[in-house]
């Protein structure tokens, strides 16, 4: 059963706005579901005011179920174009400012995407923490996901100490950073000049003075380094495959090279074995990406 309330009649364009306005007023009524209606959106507030009207709104005695997201520091990226849902989360969450829908899929040579701000303040950039590291991220400027957290952990627990490691493809530095802590060196490298700059400030921000950023082609780090590393770190899953030749150029005999890759369940992994000589070679499953289709990771050891 609704209960009637005073409300206020907003078009949905400029209703992040208003909400935001009524909430610093504290005129919101936030016991109460904001209602669409058609291309606008009714809020209940808590006391008649100029514009208001009545109308039936439904009881938040519940805690209602939040749409599906995922977490990178203080922005919540929804599955689903839900402005109402994108407002329930920021009123959930103390902790996210910003709540985004992804207009694209992973797209270019930097594999970013485009993003539209549900709601929130107006920024694609936050702060993101992973095991006790920060990073500042831009989502629409580097690519960044938080899902492979535990995969840097994996690798970070397989090392030795001392080793001599090569990020290929770093972005904002996730992997440099985290791999830092037992490397005497990491040589972190990548194409994007923003990524490059959001690199520069995250080994700042963790105090970590063993990682070199590099903005370069990694396509041409077998000419510039002419020396190898322990562990090369190839994550740019769909097109790294063309640069295991240069990876395993840059690995040192009984190194170890982590190729990220997304491939369909069934797929044969021979022509990845047959471009580079390999000693051995496990490969693990990372997480499922879409239907029938799955990111892995291959451990090769280099020949
Ligand atoms: N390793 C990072 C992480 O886990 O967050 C970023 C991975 S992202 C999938 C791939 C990165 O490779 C992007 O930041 C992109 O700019 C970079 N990239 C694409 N082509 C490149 C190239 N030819 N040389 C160096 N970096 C490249």
């Amino acid at each position: 059963m609704g209960k009637q309330q005073w409300c206020l009649r907003v078009n949905r364009q400029g209703a992040e706005a208003v909400r935001r306005a009524l909430l610093d007023e504290g005129t919101l009524d936030k016991s109460l579901k904001i209602r669409p209606d058609g291309d606008e959106l009714l809020f209940p507030v808590i006391s008649e005011c100029e514009g208001s009207m009545l109308a039936e709104f439904e009881e938040l005695h519940q805690r209602v179920p939040l749409p599906r997201h995922e977490l990178v520091g203080g922005i919540a990226i929804l599955a689903e174009d839900d402005i109402i849902g994108a407002a329930a989360i920021l009123a959930d969450r103390p902790s996210v400012h910003t709540a985004l829908f992804a207009e694209s899929a992973v797209e270019g040579e930097f594999r970013t995407k485009r993003f539209r701000i549900l709601a929130g303040e107006e920024t694609t950039a936050t702060i993101h923490t992973e095991y006790g590291r920060t990073f500042r991220i831009d989502l629409e400027k580097a690519y960044f996901s938080a899902r492979l957290a535990s995969e840097r952990q994996r690798i970070a627990a397989m090392m030795n100490e001392g080793e001599e490691v090569l990020d290929m493809f770093a972005g904002v530095g996730p992997f440099a950073v985290i791999l830092a802590e037992k490397a005497s060196i990491v040589w972190a490298c990548d194409l994007n000049p923003e990524a490059v700059s959001l690199l520069i400030e995250n080994i700042a921000r963790n105090r970590v003075s063993n990682v070199i950023p590099v903005l370069a082609d990694a396509a041409s780090l077998p000419e510039v380094y002419g020396r190898r590393f322990d562990r090369v770190i190839m994550n740019l899953p769909l097109m790294a495959e063309t640069f295991l030749p240069a990876a395993s150029l840059l690995c040192k005999p009984g190194g170890m090279i982590h190729f990220y890759a997304l491939v369909a369940d069934e797929e044969d992994d021979t022509p990845i074995l047959s471009r580079i000589p390999i000693r051995a070679m496990e490969k693990r499953f990372v997480r499922s990406y879409a239907p029938g289709r799955s990111h892995v990771v291959y451990d090769i050891v280099v020949e």
